[in-house]
């Protein structure tokens, strides 16, 4: 080690000689890329990102995502990768091929989620280098590499994603073919500086491929669902769903003389002809602006909101009359044969106590209602993703029973709800989580322990009111934990220490007199 200009150096780097550059031979200024050849990521910040994609002539894309996943009162809660979304909606179809294209720690981060989530797939990708990005080869890549992928015998479709980068570069999807060797190519873009939520990064590619099968639908003759058409007309249903829930609303449907379509976003091609191929659709889940764009276009109207509890499924039950002229008498049958049922089971262990809810899923607000309707005090639902018409039902009733209802919620949002109300049960994402039980209050992760159960009909009562009131009934257990664990990870007892830490405070005081001393300075500058 040896002294360099008074600073310590390791080795010789600091002598190296700094290549100044000279003009090229002509000087003229080469025309600026409108994306960093060396790309960027999440770090670049969404405005700098969105710049570059308007420039790359993104404009209408960027619009168009601006229009289906409104902002405000932030612009992008803290969630995971958007494109996450998408590609789980890819990956858990039949005979579907994913190909991403953006960068490498990107697509590394995806896929490592993706597998986490039991994918048992690969993921195709199709990468890039400064050259490629910047000249344009990367479309050339990405076509290549569809064309060798694009083998009927394996696929319906293959689903190419622009991430970040490529979307800011403006590496146009658009000009790949509409098919090969009879495989579709659906290409999408899916950045973060457009796509709030992974949740709505689902309907991006959700209303991709109901688009593209819309266009098939309409040119001629399409597969029929695979077990055939029913005969009564199907409604399809708009959200991923606990799977006993399509079956819970089909029996619903019956009196009526209804039938629960597929779900979107299907698992097999053909499921979104099957869906288009219904009355309507149901928006279960209310942030699925462009399929429901697409259901619109094709004649099918929506119904929001979905039958949770009691008053949530009489009200749905009659909504799905209204819009589809059924008569009364039928509406009244499916209410009379499931709000019985439904009300007893809300009764039967009624939830009593102060919870605060948040997510990123999308239906927290369903959940809410089905909270209130259990007997609990939900004081706060707080969503990540947008305000939209297809939730307007679920939030004035929620707000007109006093839940504040906090649309594109911050995890700052969240966690002030749940120090402000400290709640008897905290249900959130998983920051929310740790800061409630480190004030030893009950909490429960709304992704994996709420969202992956039954909400519609007697069954989601029943299920809703078993995790939660064993969660409640946990706040003495959490309190003791708390006393014990007191002060152990904070501060300086954080990390494994094999014996006492050294504190070593004098450095900690060193650096104090020196940002003093630096202040001063800077004072004393202006003053000048
Ligand atoms: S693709 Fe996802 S991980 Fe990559 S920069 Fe964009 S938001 Fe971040």
């Amino acid at each position: 080690m040896a002294a360099a200009g008074g600073e310590l150096a390791y080795d010789a780097a600091h002598a190296a000689p700094v290549i100044a550059g000279a003009a090229r031979d002509g000087g003229a200024a080469e025309a600026e890329p409108a994306m960093p050849a060396g790309g960027a990521g999440c770090h670049a910040g969404a405005a700098e990102l969105a710049r570059a994609a308007r420039a790359a002539g993104g404009s209408e894309l960027l619009d168009r995502l601006a229009a289906d996943y409104p902002r405000g009162p932030h612009d992008q809660p803290q969630s995971m990768c958007p494109a996450f979304g998408s590609l789980r909606v890819g990956l858990r179809m039949r005979r579907v091929a994913t190909v991403l294209s953006g960068s490498a720690c990107c697509v590394y981060g995806l896929t490592f989620v993706s597998h986490f989530y039991g994918a048992r797939r690969s993921v195709g990708y199709v990468p890039f280098n400064s050259e490629t990005l910047v000249t344009g080869k990367l479309f050339e890549d990405i076509r290549e590499a569809v064309h060798l992928l694009a083998d009927p015998d394996r696929y319906d479709a293959i689903v190419v994603t622009n991430l970040c980068v490529p979307t800011a570069s403006g590496v146009p999807l658009k000009l790949l073919p509409a098919a090969i060797n009879g495989v579709r190519i659906v290409g999408i873009d899916v950045p973060g500086f457009g796509v709030p939520t992974h949740a709505e990064a689902k309907d991006v590619l959700a209303g991709a491929m109901l688009a593209y099968a819309r266009a098939e639908a309409e040119a001629g003759p399409v597969a029929a669902p695979a077990g055939g058409r029913g005969e009564r007309p199907t409604l399809a249903l708009l959200g991923e769903m606990f799977p006993a829930d399509p079956v819970m609303i089909g029996a619903m449907l019956a009196p009526m003389g209804l039938a629960a379509g597929p779900v979107v976003p299907a698992r097999e091609w053909r499921e979104l002809y099957a869906a288009l191929d219904g009355i309507g659709v149901a928006a279960i889940h209310p942030f699925y602006s462009a399929a429901l764009r697409e259901f619109a276009a094709a004649g099918r109207p929506a119904v929001g909101s979905a039958p949770v509890g009691h008053d949530g499924t009489a009200a749905w039950l009659s909504a799905v009359g209204d819009t589809f002229g059924i008569a009364a008498a039928r509406v009244a049958a499916a209410q009379n044969a499931f709000l019985p049922a439904i009300r007893a089971a809300l009764s039967a262990a009624p939830v009593k106590g102060t919870i605060t809810l948040s997510g990123y899923e999308g239906s927290e607000l369903l959940v809410a209602r089905l909270l209130v309707e259990c007997g609990a005090k939900v004081a706060y639902v707080g969503t990540a993703c947008g305000r939209t018409e297809a939730s307007r039902a679920d939030r004035e009733w929620l707000e007109a029973r006093g839940v504040t209802v906090r649309y594109r919620a911050s995890l700052e949002d969240d966690c002030a709800a749940v120090e402000a109300v400290r709640p008897d049960l905290a249900i959130g994402t998983t920051p929310v989580v740790q800061k409630a039980k480190e004030r030893g209050i009950p909490a429960l992760y709304f992704t994996n322990l709420i969202s992956a159960r039954p909400l519609m009909g007697p069954a989601g009562a029943g299920s809703l009111q078993e995790v939660v009131n064993a969660a409640i009934g946990n706040g003495g257990r959490m309190e003791r934990m708390r006393a014990f664990f007191e002060g152990v990870g904070a501060g300086e007892t954080a990390g494994v220490w094999e014996g006492q830490p050294n504190l070593q405070p004098q450095f900690r005081a060193l650096h104090l007199k020196k940002l003093e001393k630096r202040r001063r300075a800077e004072q004393a500058e202006e003053m000048i």
